[in-house]
This record gives structure tokens, C-alpha cells and sequence, in this order.
């Protein structure tokens, strides 16, 4: 199965990448969303309207019975919570015994219509990954638009007060609704050492807010959709390109998210990962038939050794620590350590 694009990145790349068993199935619902950030690499926003049909919903959940290796659904946007189909997918995952990601903005929490989100989300033991690029109020309402800091913070002591967080990473404890936050550079820089930052996020919620949470995601900005436009205005697109060139780290391959998740457009179209699908860069066709599997027909066979569809923009997984919808790959190098 022959890779769709190659270039710099593939020659970095002693054999071409390849998909594994599909243990993470991502579903985007869509571009709506009730935020315009600066780094969207969805270009999500109020007034977009793709959104994932309801046989898309059918498919989704036939799929998760099609592929034997499957663990966790990750439902992603916009804010999938607006999707007419999201409590669906969510329950019917549930009653499946998989865990349930919902990649949550936390201003959804207090938008009309969404009174109700909080406790559904605590009554299914969903897996909250929530987005706070920093701690501090003017940073975050830079990168996220005014007011979203007030409206994080509100919405991360209502996760708390059902319980979330409660266990703060610690094994120990038996509060089973995990709530991990998503760090990612406010502007042309890789994202600090995880451990160091996740210390001062625990810190800083902590004492001035009374806030807790059990994990720290740093995600690198791609230079795709929103963000590279911004890259572009400013004048950085070629120097951020070169950071995360400069960057790449070999151990960083056998980790990749693409080896392992399965990422669904809204129109049924199939991706090795969330950025793939925004660069509209499907998985790779079969060299001998040309055939590219879609949502309704997919197996867990055609997907196991296919070669994944790789392009420059991978170099922003794989840059320094490594980057994924699950936060770093491998350990920050000592001198990073040492130096955040
Ligand atoms: S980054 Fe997330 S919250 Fe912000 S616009 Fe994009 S999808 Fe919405
Ligand atoms: S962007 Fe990242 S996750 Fe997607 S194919 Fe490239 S390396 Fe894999």
C-alpha cells in the first residue's frame, strides 16, 4: 500500500510508517463550535456547519463492533458536545465497555442548551480533556478569545464538584472520572517539558483556585488551518517550519497516534489522525486494487500494516518530546530538564 505524499519527512523515516492495531476510533462531529481560537487547526467556529450525518452516527457505532482492538472512542470537533448525536454516541460506547474521551472547551459547559452536559458527562464516567493553554486569565483569553478564561474556570470547578479530578493523577484513589487539561504554546514555540508544567498548573489552580485535575497534555501547535494563518500574518510560517524540523526525534516514531487511531470526518471519510483529515489527506490507497476503505466499510484487515499517509506537517508530531491527542511521546532531554 503505497503512502499518498512524500518528501523531507519520509526521507527522515528508515521505512515508511505504518498502522498497528486500531485501538482509538476519533470521531470528529464537526466544525461548529461556540469558540473562535487562535490555534485551531479545525478552523472551528459558530457560523460553520459541517456536521456528521446521522448514517454517519450509525456507521460510527457499527464500526466500533467491526474493529476487535478497539478501546476508546474519542469524540472531537468543534465542540462535538452540540451534535445532535453526541449523548448517543456517548451511551451507546459506554454500554459497548469503552472508555470515552470528550475533548471539551469547558465554555460549552455553560452555553444554552448544555445546563444538563456536566452531570451526563459524570453519570457515563467520561474521560474529560479539556483545553487550558495556560493558567493565567490574559494569555488564555489571547489564544481563546475574551472571557473564555472566566468561563474554563467555571466549568472546571463544576467538573470538580461531581468529582472530577478528585484523584489528581494518584493511583490510589478511587474517584474514577479522570479530567486531564491541554496545554499547547501560545505562539511559534515547541511546548515545555510536561512534568515541569503540569507542577506549576497543579500549583497555580490549586492555591488561587481551588482547582484539581489529574493530568497535564502538552500538545505542539501544527502549522495547518487557523494557526498557520496566524504564523503567516506574523511572519514566522518558515522559522516555526524549521523549529520543528530541526526538532525531529527518532524516538518519537514507534509512539505515534497514527499507528493506533482511526480518525472520521464528518462526511465518512477515513484518516490516520485529526490533522490528516484537516489537510483533507485521506489513509492510502491499496496499491494492487486503488480502493480506500471508508466509515461504512472499513475492517479491522484493511487497516492493520497499511502505510500510513505521512507529509511535512508530521514533523510537528515528532519534534522534540513528540506530540499527540494524548500529550508527549517520550521524556523531555535532560537539558530541557533542567531548563524549562
Ligand atoms: S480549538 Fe477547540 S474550542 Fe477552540 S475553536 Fe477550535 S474546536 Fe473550538
Ligand atoms: S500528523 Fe502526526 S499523527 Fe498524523 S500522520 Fe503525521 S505523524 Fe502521524
Amino acid at each position: 500500500m503505497k503512502s499518498m505524499e512524500s518528501g523531507c519527512f519520509r526521507q527522515k523515516l528508515e521505512s515508511p510508517l505504518t498502522r498497528g492495531n486500531t485501538r482509538v476510533l476519533q470521531i470528529n462531529l464537526g466544525r461548529v463550535c461556540n469558540q473562535t481560537c487562535a490555534h485551531c487547526h479545525v478552523g472551528a467556529g459558530p457560523t460553520r456547519t459541517e456536521k456528521l450525518s446521522e448514517e454517519g452516527v450509525e456507521g460510527c457505532l457499527s464500526l466500533m463492533d467491526r474493529l476487535p482492538h478497539l478501546q476508546v472512542v474519542d469524540l472531537t470537533g468543534g465542540a462535538p458536545e452540540l451534535h445532535s448525536g453526541f449523548r448517543d454516541l456517548v451511551v451507546q460506547a459506554r454500554a459497548r465497555g469503552l472508555e470515552v474521551i470528550d475533548r471539551c472547551n469547558l465554555t460549552i459547559l455553560q452555553e444554552k442548551g448544555q445546563e444538563s452536559l456536566a452531570e451526563f458527562l459524570a453519570q457515563q464516567g467520561v474521560h474529560v480533556v479539556a483545553s487550558l493553554p495556560c493558567y493565567s486569565r490574559d494569555n488564555v483569553d489571547r489564544q481563546r478569545g475574551d472571557g473564555v478564561f472566566e468561563g474554563s474556570i467555571r466549568g472546571l470547578k463544576r467538573l470538580n464538584r461531581l468529582g472530577y479530578g478528585a484523584a489528581e493523577g494518584r493511583r490510589d484513589h478511587d474517584s474514577n472520572l479522570q479530567l486531564d487539561l491541554v496545554f499547547n504554546p501560545g505562539g511559534a514555540t515547541l511546548p515545555p517539558p510536561a512534568h515541569v508544567l503540569e507542577n506549576d498548573y497543579r500549583r497555580v489552580l490549586k492555591q488561587d483556585l481551588g482547582i484539581v485535575f489529574d493530568r497535564l497534555i502538552t500538545i505542539t501547535n501544527m502549522p495547518i488551518s487557523r494557526f498557520l494563518g496566524q504564523l503567516r500574518k506574523e511572519g514566522k510560517e518558515q522559522d516555526y517550519r524549521q523549529l520543528l524540523e530541526q526538532s525531529f526525534n527518532e524516538a518519537t516514531l514507534p509512539g505515534l497516534m497514527c499507528r493506533e487511531t482511526l480518525s472520521v470526518e464528518y462526511n465518512g471519510r477515513l484518516h490516520d489522525c485529526d490533522f490528516n483529515q484537516m489537510l483533507s489527506m485521506g489513509l492510502t490507497a491499496d496499491s494492487e486494487s486503488g480502493e480506500v476503505p471508508d466509515l461504512w466499510t472499513v475492517t479491522e484487515e484493511q487497516l492493520v500494516d497499511r502505510e500510513i499517509a505521512t507529509g511535512e506537517h508530521c514533523y510537528g508530531c515528532t519534534a522534540g518530546q513528540g506530540s499527540s491527542c494524548g500529550g508527549s511521546l517520550v521524556e523531555a532531554p535532560a537539558a530541557e530538564k533542567t531548563n524549562p
